[in-house]
């Protein structure tokens, strides 16, 4: 940890919070603030101004202005920023990790272990991959050739969920930036405080000013960011609805959009499965970051063969996770990020709890003791649940994991497509024959085979149907964060057709 490193707690209070712009603090004229709180004990951290109209086209303006230079900056000299500020984010690992754990409540076992290397690890793939970004030459005899020339955007607005804060804030700058475009990034208005770090590190790695800025907000801030005119392309993680109303907003200009939205995806267990490693999987698929991951296994189709003592097991080994105060480091799952979602949550569960589906385990609200102040909600499992169910078919977002019962491999492959979201799924099978089969056929941007929600830099992530457009990580996202440009060389005459 580096000396002047802060440390965080369940009681810190921080004073107000603006946004980053043009390498500095930017105070806001718009008198509009929120207030950001601790999940784990709903205790208010900090005041956080918003960003009105006057901050966004200031914002916009820095890294418009910081375009030009950071473009025809060499991509080496890009990449070693990148690098730099990679190394910083692992210097700092445990105080980053307890900003990020005060803000979204998240166990420091995650963040410190995720959150923060995870996001360090895709800039420096990107840094890396800088100077192997270039276009191309065709050779177009007998007296020509063409150009393909790979271009940076512009400037990219980021807009970013709660649940990885931080994370999904290096997700978008370390493409973006390696690909010499700029950015102005707006954290999620529940968890607006790792996202001025990283910006605080970017400029302490040698990024210049305007590359990388953040306005704070709500909806309000991230509309009115989106539809700026000199923002070139969006690129939002967020719920499906959002990414309609964004996609629709950017329309207006036929701005670029990537989008990273919700998932209700499908873990699939063969009957001939190693039982353990889909148990480990389910259980981590389903309540990892108290169950807010977007592309969480939440349909769980087990053979019915194996259905009853895989339930058995699962409503076991859910009773034994720790549930408490995400400070604790035994702690393995925190509360839920805010009281509203909470509710939400909650509300889920009692559709569950009143529905024909066998309630195994859990889902209840933590109403006594020292974490009743919080947002804490026990996991729970429910077995036996049919298709139809509303909670089967929505993205709950919360600890809420259902179980399913299936005969066939082509039944279970229907059935697990019967939704409209495709994030993510997984099939677990000793067969590697029905191990391709299925995977090949789930409608998915990504399906593990005896695993669950690894996401290496080098590896697209993102979603079919309606949870997404375009990719992050691997060599795909510099599609979405560069254009191509022909130029048409011609060595002999024009001919005379007039
Ligand atoms: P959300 O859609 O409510 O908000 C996401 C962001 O969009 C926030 O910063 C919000 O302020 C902003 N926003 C809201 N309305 C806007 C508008 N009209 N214009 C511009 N910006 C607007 O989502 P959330 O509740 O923060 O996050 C949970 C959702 O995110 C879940 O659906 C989850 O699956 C999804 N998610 C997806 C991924 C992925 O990579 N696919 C990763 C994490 C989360």
């Amino acid at each position: 940890m580096s000396k002047t490193a802060n440390r965080y707690g369940p009681e810190t209070t921080l004073p107000i919070q603006q946004s980053y712009v043009d390498g500095g603090y930017l105070p806001s004229t718009s008198a509009q603030s929120f207030v950001t709180r601790h999940p784990g004990n709903d205790r208010v951290i900090c005041d956080v101004e918003i960003a009105g109209a006057a901050e966004i086209d200031s914002a916009v303006t820095a890294a418009r202005n910081a375009f030009d230079s950071w473009s025809q900056t060499s991509a080496a000299e890009r990449g070693a920023i990148l690098r730099r500020a990679a190394s910083i984010l692992r210097e700092r690992n445990a105080e980053l990790a307890e900003l990020e754990t005060l803000d979204t409540g998240k166990p420091l076992a995650e963040t410190s272990a995720v959150d923060i290397v995870t996001g360090a690890d895709v800039i420096e793939y990107f840094a890396n991959i800088s100077q192997s970004i270039h276009g191309q030459h065709i050779d177009l005899p007998p007296a020509a050739f063409a150009m393909i020339r790979r271009e940076p955007l512009g400037v990219c607005a980021g807009i970013g969920a709660w649940n990885y804060p931080m994370q999904i804030a290096m997700w978008k700058s370390g493409p973006a930036l390696a690909c010499g475009n700029t950015m102005v990034f707006k954290p999620a208005e529940q968890t607006p405080l790792t996202a001025l770090k990283l910006a605080e590190i970017y400029t302490e790695a040698g990024l210049p000013p305007g590359v990388f800025n953040v306005v704070q907000g709500a909806a309000d801030t991230g509309s009115a960011l989106v539809s700026h005119p000199d923002v070139a392309k969006v690129t939002l993680t967020g719920s499906v609805a959002t990414g309609k109303i964004v996609m629709a907003q950017a329309a207006a200009d036929l701005k670029m959009v990537t989008l990273e939205l919700g998932g209700k995806s499908p873990i699939i267990v063969f009957a001939d499965a190693d039982i353990d490693n889909a148990l480990n999987a389910a259980l981590v698929g389903n309540f990892y970051s108290t169950g807010q991951v977007c592309s969480n296994g939440t349909r769980v189709f087990v053979h019915s063969s194996i259905h009853d003592a895989f339930v058995d097991q699962l409503g076991k080994r859910a009773a034994a996770i720790r549930v408490g105060d995400p400070f604790d480091p035994e702690t393995q799952m925190g509360p839920l990020v805010s009281r509203e979602h909470c509710e939400r949550v909650l509300h889920y569960i009692s559709l569950a709890k009143d529905s024909a589906a066998t309630h195994v385990y859990g889902g209840d609200a933590i109403t006594e003791g020292v974490l009743a102040e919080g947002y804490y909600v026990t996991p729970s499992v429910f077995a036996s649940c049919r298709d139809d169910m509303k909670f089967v078919q929505d993205e709950v977002f919360g600890p809420l994991m259902s179980v399913l019962s299936f005969d066939t491999e082509d039944e279970v492959i229907r059935r697990a497509n019967d939704t409209y979201y495709g994030l993510s799924g997984a099939v677990f099978t000793n067969d590697i024959r029905r191990a391709h089969r299925t995977a090949n056929a789930l409608q998915a941007g990504i399906v593990w085979i005896n695993d669950y929600n690894v996401t290496p830099p080098e590896v697209p992530f993102g979603g079919y149907k309606q949870s997404g457009i375009g990719r992050e990580n691997g060599q795909q996202a510099v599609e979405h964060y560069t254009q191509v440009k022909t130029i048409y060389t011609n060595l002999g005459d024009v001919p005379k057709t007039y």
